[in-house]
């Protein structure tokens, strides 16, 4: 299965919550801090901003990144 890579520059985040309403899939509120998170499933070496998800979450992932007002996710496909 074909996978995407998501970054997301946490220290940017401010908490505007448009990336975990979109794709709840991929992207999660961490309670510690309230910023974005990769969601725990896809993180990479439990790496809180940087995830491998699968393709079929691509199109959310991208949605979330554009919808982002800061600018701080990234999605390398
Ligand atoms: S869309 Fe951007 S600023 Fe908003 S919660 Fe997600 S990462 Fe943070």
């Amino acid at each position: 299965m074909r996978v995407v890579k998501v970054t997301i520059d946490r220290p940017g985040c401010i908490s505007c919550e448009s990336c975990w309403t979109l794709c709840p899939d991929v992207f999660e509120q961490d309670p510690n801090d309230d910023l974005s998170s990769i969601t725990e499933q896809y993180r990479v070496e439990g790496n809180t901003a940087e995830g491998n998800v699968p393709d079929d979450l691509a199109d959310c992932a991208l949605e979330a990144a554009d919808s982002c007002p800061v600018t701080v996710i990234f999605v390398e496909e």
